[in-house]
């Protein structure tokens, strides 16, 4: 399959920024919850590209919407109105808290757009000087400049120096560290409804409502990252529903066009108002190719039946996790909502995840010490079973 000298690995390492540390496979083909390597190899994901790909790999149903729509109309400027993205946005909306939405190219870019926006209302409002926004320890926004500025994990930070002003890092799930963080220079508080590469943590029950509530008092802005979290990831469309609190503001990416590049800042009606002509743009932004395969994705996930079988397939993957941690003491914790599962080790958890690969099984490992799995949302109990057993192996050659 190679065609290139010496491989494709070498020929990587000549030609391609060294940015990312690879594992030594590349895939050349994928269906539903299985991928294909180059040798022939099939592997179970349970990665789905860091849950983007929701409907696993080349849905049939978003792989026509995406052929139709290469045939008709790939790209216009946003100058003009284009059917899918309209159509889109509406479902969006009809399906969320929010009254508009912008579109965009990825997570870094759509958290970009709800800073800018939580900024400008503000400064709307009050005046210059209030651009504050606390964020969360361990959170993760994107690897751009502002919001690698509001990425609370110093690694991300460091050598890019001067940051972008204005972001207070506090503990996640602590209202009462968001209220003493509150100056009369606060705008926003940005916070995951779930942390995904902070380690798979979830809100404490009440938490989002209070903040809420915090926000409402102090007229700041609420601002939910759902790019992980968001789009069935949890087993409902957004994990904000299950928290009985809804932003102001919300950002989707990863899953939205089920693996094309698009993002999305959704807002209320109130808050959008802030955006006028100019104040900002980008020209892929809701293209008809990304929002056809976008629609054809929501439409899937909208279906009946559909997220609860991402509930019940994620509960009953939670119990056989469980049943692990009783068995490998190096199991610390098992936790997670819909198919969105961390488990926390004693250890690092790298060699489980090559151990895992070797053995057929695709996860990854973040936060050092917590293996994360996030399958395709179509994956069953079959899956699920495989995917338990391959690992039962990996933990069983670390009590050898
Ligand atoms: C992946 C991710 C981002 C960044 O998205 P990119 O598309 O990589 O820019 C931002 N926030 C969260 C919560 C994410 O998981």
């Amino acid at each position: 399959m190679s065609s290139f000298d010496g491989g494709i690995e070498q020929a990587c390492a000549k030609h391609i920024f060294g940015t990312y540390s690879r594992f030594p496979v590349a895939f050349v083909k994928g269906e539903g919850c299985s991928l294909l390597d180059d040798k022939g190899k099939e592997y179970l994901d349970f990665l789905a590209g860091i849950a983007v790909c929701g409907l696993g790999h080349c849905h049939p149903e978003v792989t026509r919407a995406i052929e139709e729509a290469a045939r008709k109309l790939i790209h216009v400027s946003n100058l003009f109105y284009t059917y899918p993205q309209v159509e889109l946005a509406a479902e969006l909306t009809r399906l969320s808290f929010a009254d508009k939405v912008f579109f965009c190219n990825s997570g870094a870019e759509a958290n970009e757009a709800a800073i800018k926006l939580a900024r400008k209302f503000s400064s709307d409002l009050f005046g210059p000087g209030r651009f504050h926004i606390i964020s969360m320890k361990n959170s993760f926004h994107g690897r751009t400049m502002a919001t690698l500025s509001a990425t609370g994990q110093s690694k991300v930070h460091k050598g890019f120096e001067p940051l972008v002003e204005g972001f207070v890092f506090v503990d996640f799930n602590s209202v009462a560290a968001v209220e003493a963080a509150v100056t009369d220079k606060t705008c926003a508080v940005l916070v995951e409804p779930a942390q995904g590469e902070g380690g798979l943590n979830f809100p404490a029950p009440g938490y989002l409502k209070d903040l809420k509530a915090l926000c409402r008092e102090k007229n700041l802005l609420l601002i939910f990252d759902e790019i992980q979290s968001g789009l069935g990831r949890t087993g409902s469309l957004f994990a904000y529903e299950q928290e009985g609190a809804s932003p102001d503001i919300m950002t989707l990416a990863k899953a939205l066009a089920n693996g094309l590049p698009m993002g999305a800042m959704l807002a209320t009606d109130e808050v959008a108002k802030a955006f006028t002509p100019g104040s900002h743009a980008t020209t892929f932004g809701g293209g008809p190719l990304v929002a056809s395969a976008a629609l054809a994705t929501l439409k899937v996930i909208s279906e009946p039946g559909f997220l609860e079988k991402v509930r019940e397939t994620g509960a009953y993957f939670m119990s056989r996790l469980g049943e692990l941690k009783d068995r490998f003491p190096f199991v610390k914790h098992v936790r997670g909502r819909g198919l969105m599962v961390g488990m926390e080790l004693d250890m690092p958890g790298a060699k489980f995840v090559s151990r895992c690969m070797e053995k057929g099984a695709i996860i990854n490992c973040t936060h050092d010490t917590v293996l994360r799995f996030v399958p395709p949302l179509i994956a069953g109990r079959s899956e699920v079973d495989r995917m338990v057993t391959i690992l039962e192996e990996a933990f069983k050659e670390e009590a050898l």
